[in-house]
């Protein structure tokens, strides 16, 4: 449940997300969002499309609280984003990015991040739910091995998987999915697709998409055009 108590977040439901009229400059005289307004019901599976440069990965930065909107807000249940506390908020919520950070240390370290419970067995769980488990099998020292940003060992899409088996970990509520422009290798697309059908209606999502083929399952899509949401509808609709 919502343990919102002093400003500590532990999210185990789906909260509602709200962004209310929000406005947002990078630079001054430089609107990148302007009046946006979009709701993001629990459980659901929201898909965000615009061209490049849009403001779409402006939205999840704000949202994980890294940016602050100069006007409007952004809600999660009944409390402002600033409510809470960072750390809980950014748990809470898994970016997916289109750039994944990978840190200079081994596969188990950049799984747990602070976490301390979960052990190998749980690991190895997760990855297999995000069909690593093959790559896993590859690596010399296994769940040891050391791995970066640069890491040969790793694709894009390697990465993006390894992100989404640290939200299962941390119990993340809400995903977002910033998907990457640069063209995955064909196996992590499909293994990411069917991440995706897995999380349906357990978590909420922002599926941030390129290819509008993954995208048939949202329940709702949102088009931005330069900072402005345009339509927002069913894949039927649009
Ligand atoms: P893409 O499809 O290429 O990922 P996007 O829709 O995600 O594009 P954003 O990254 O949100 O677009 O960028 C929106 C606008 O804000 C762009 O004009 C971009 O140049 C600018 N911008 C993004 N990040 C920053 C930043 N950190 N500082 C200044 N301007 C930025
Ligand atoms: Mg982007």
């Amino acid at each position: 449940d919502i343990e919102s108590s002093g400003g500590s977040l532990q999210l185990n439901h789906c909260p509602t997300i709200c962004f209310h009229q929000v406005s947002f400059a990078y630079v001054q005289g430089e609107p990148v969002l302007s009046n946006l307004d979009l709701t993001i019901a629990p459980g659901e599976f929201v898909a965000l499309v615009g061209p490049t440069g849009s403001g779409k990965s402006t939205i999840a930065q704000l949202l994980k609280g890294y940016y602050q909107a100069n006007s409007g807000h952004i809600q999660l249940d009944q409390h402002l984003i600033s409510h809470y506390q960072t750390d809980g908020l950014r748990k809470a919520i898994t970016l997916v990015d289109q750039k994944p950070f990978i840190m200079q240390a081994s596969v188990r370290q950049n799984l747990l991040l602070d976490l301390v419970h979960p052990d190998d067995a749980q690991l190895h769980h997760v990855l297999a739910q995000v069909e690593l488990a093959p790559w896993l099998a590859s690596l010399p020292q296994g769940l040891d091995t050391s791995i970066d940003n640069n890491s040969p060992l790793l694709t894009l899409g390697q990465k993006q998987l390894l992100c989404f088996a640290r939200a299962l970990l941390q119990n993340s509520s809400v995903i977002i999915l910033d998907e990457a422009s640069a063209s995955l290798d064909p196996a992590s697309e499909q293994a990411i697709q069917r991440v995706i059908a897995q999380l349906r209606g357990k978590v909420s999502l922002l599926v941030i998409a390129h290819k509008l083929s993954n995208i048939k399952m949202a329940d709702k899509i949102a088009v931005l055009q330069q900072g402005v949401l345009m339509q927002q509808g069913k894949h039927a609709d649009l």
